[in-house]
């Protein structure tokens, strides 16, 4: 997989996950790389199901066979001696009472194996189809994860939850019904051919001589249905995406009162996916039609053009003669033979589906990602915590003008640093940046003089300890949510996380204290419950570079004094980043950057920028309401 080139930006950089694997000029069939990605690990259990449903398949035409050779054999007048293929000669009694027993016995075995066959084809095949899934499912959740942020950004949530449902459940239709069938009819219609040629080459020319016509409409219909089944998938992940959007938003929605607004988009989103499906329906079902009518004509031209075969000796330009069993024979052979060939319909239908999914499955595989680990990226070792930022350049996928422009500064390892600038100025994203969450467009990020974009990312993470403005809790208890960092923390280790950020009090007086439930992304807590949880949780990965931005927001003023009183000693011990709105937060702060529109404009600790008298001292004069007047330069910004 390429990484992509660093010079592009915005939605250039975020193709549709419909075209990625196309786009990435892949030569093979996406259902071949299915299989050639994934048959390997069920190889055995594969060449079973393979085998046994070949067996199964060939099995099923001997019954014509033997019925043909019995007509001929006992009730016909021409009475012809008993001969059965691949039975050898002395092995056929001579009285006819032993043949006919001998004849029934050659049923009953038939029949026998026929199930025996089965059975094993079925319960290998499933094996087989269940394993594949699982892998398949597994991969492609760990491929979303790997994405990056700007990915979730342009890409719906519906949409990957999509590929994530739908596709895998399309493809899962095709492994546990579309390939089986396809190795069904592919014996079918090879064995028959072979059976029926060697039984009678003549009239297998003639009941083959409709197939040109049934392969010409499924290829037409190939080429029309795809197109149609790819709008559909895509008015589904438009469907989804809404519905998704509409649930996680619902308090917007009902506090706005937009209920009916949100019905409208919904029912829209709706009739254009009934409207896509319909659109192929209509194509699929003029397909069956017209192929149900050609397999009836050309079953009873078998029908009778092999009757008077039969009863007046060949017709046309044809010379071999036919009797009434080989007659009968064919009569089953060649029905087979329309249906099997007919299916091919069917299969290229789920195919075409298969296919459509597959590209999308991949293309989820093969996103490319602007955060690609190289393949020697090394872990970043013991921490000490002196990170520097040099001329780093960063705007946001699809944004018309830079976020944050030739940023640079240097922290010693241990030291406090607080972000201060207006709404929007770059503080969180510089931050973001440090994780690696995005990718700087220029200039480098290092800690402790390595560069972090040549460290593995989970290296990198495990160093830094992040608190976000949104906290997210996931659904569980507040044990689980703390422990999220170290899931093997004792009771102790919790407790005390709890305690220094604050949040033993009220998870005491919940109803199951740590083992309470918080709802779906935390719901039943308050914002400010979630924050401290969240830092707890930060607390207790005790990492050497530890981020709180805006953590203590939704915090009331008596209640953050607290927390940082308690975070003090963490504070002190390791490089710390604080973004916060009340500036006396971090006021003790060893150096404070100053950011306005992008660019760091001042730096210093409290006093000395007290003494500058520049953006911070402005800022400080309005947190202490020194004065009620937005000064000049932050007019156009707030
Ligand atoms: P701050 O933390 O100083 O309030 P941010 O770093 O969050 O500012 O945002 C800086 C700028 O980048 C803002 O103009 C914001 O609108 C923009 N921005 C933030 N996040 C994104 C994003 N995910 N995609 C596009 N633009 C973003």
């Amino acid at each position: 997989m390429e990484a992509v080139p660093q010079h592009m930006t915005g939605d250039e950089r975020h193709p549709d996950i419909s075209t990625v694997y196309e786009e990435g000029s892949r030569a093979s069939d996406p259902i071949v790389e299915l299989l050639r990605q994934y048959v390997p690990g069920n190889t055995s259990v594969f060449t079973i199901a393979v085998c046994t449903t070949i067996l199964h398949q060939l099995l099923t035409l001997v019954p014509p066979y033997l019925l043909g050779v019995t007509l001929n054999a006992f009730f016909t007048g021409q009475r012809t001696a008993l001969s059965v293929a691949f039975v050898p000669q002395p092995w056929i009694p001579s009285s006819i009472r032993g043949q006919f027993g001998f004849i029934a016995g050659l049923f009953v075995a038939t029949a026998l194996a026929t199930a025996l066959t089965q059975a094993v084809q079925l319960v290998t095949f499933r094996w087989f189809q269940q394993s594949v899934l699982h892998d398949l499912r597994t991969d492609a959740y760990d491929a979303t994860k790997r994405l990056d942020m700007a990915f979730f950004e342009t890409e719906a949530t519906g949409n990957v939850m999509s590929v994530l449902n739908n596709d895998v459940n399309q493809l899962r239709d095709f492994l546990l019904g579309g390939l089986r069938q396809f190795i069904e009819s592919a014996t079918l219609l090879v064995g028959l051919l072979v059976f029926m040629i060697g039984l009678h080459w003549q009239l297998t020319l003639f009941s083959m001589s409709f197939l040109p016509v049934m392969f010409g409409l499924v290829y037409v219909y190939q080429q029309a249905i795809e197109p149609r089944y790819e709008d559909r998938r895509s008015a589904v992940g438009e469907l989804n995406a809404h519905v998704q959007n509409a649930i996680e938003g619902i308090e917007t929605i009902k506090t706005f009162s937009t209920e009916q607004r949100e019905s409208a988009q919904h029912r829209m989103h709706s009739r254009a996916f009934w409207h896509a499906d319909w659109r192929a329906a209509k194509l699929s079902g003029l397909f069956y039609s017209t192929r149900r009518l050609l397999t009836e004509v050309m079953s009873l031209a078998i029908v009778v053009v092999g009757g008077w075969w039969a009863l007046f000796g060949p017709p046309f330009v044809f010379s071999a003669s036919l009797s009434t069993g080989l007659f009968v024979t064919f009569l089953f052979y060649g029905r087979r033979l329309v249906q099997e060939s007919s299916q091919i319909g069917d299969l290229v239908d789920t195919y075409t589906d298969a296919r459509a999914s597959a590209k999308r499955v991949f293309g989820l595989f093969q996103y490319p990602t602007g955060r690609l680990e190289s393949a020697n990226a090394e872990p970043l070792g013991s921490v000490d915590g002196h990170v520097e930022y040099r001329d780093v350049s960063f705007t946001y996928p699809g944004a018309d003008s830079s976020t944050l422009e030739d940023v640079s500064f240097e922290t010693k390892p241990g030291e406090f640093v607080g972000l201060v600038g207006p709404t929007g100025a770059g503080k969180s994203t510089i931050l973001k940046l440090l994780l690696r969450l995005y990718e700087t467009d220029e200039g480098t990020i290092t800690i402790d003089g390595i560069d972090v974009s040549t460290t593995t990312l989970e290296s990198l993470r495990e160093a830094i300890g992040y608190v976000s403005q949104d906290p997210f809790l996931f659904g569980g208890t507040v044990r689980e949510n703390i422990a999220y960092s170290d899931p093997n923390a004792d009771e102790r280790r919790i407790v005390e996380a709890a305690k220094r950020a604050n949040a033993h009090e009220f998870i005491r007086d919940l109803p199951d204290g740590y083992h309470t439930a918080v709802g779906e992304r935390g719901v039943k807590l308050s914002g400010g419950q979630r924050q401290r949880i969240t830092i707890a949780r930060a607390i207790l990965k005790d990492p050497p570079i530890l981020i709180l931005d805006e953590a203590t927001s939704h915090v009331d003023n008596q209640t953050e004094l607290l927390i940082q009183e308690s975070l003090h000693d963490l504070i002190a011990t390791r490089t710390t980043f604080v973004i916060a709105h009340q500036l006396s937060t971090i006021r003790e702060a060893d150096r404070l950057l100053v950011l306005r529109d992008g660019r760091i404009v001042e730096s210093g600790d409290h006093e000395e920028l007290i003494e500058r008298d520049g953006l911070y001292a402005s800022l400080w004069k309005i947190h202490t309401g020194e004065t009620t007047k937005l000064p000049e330069q932050l007019r156009s910004h707030g």
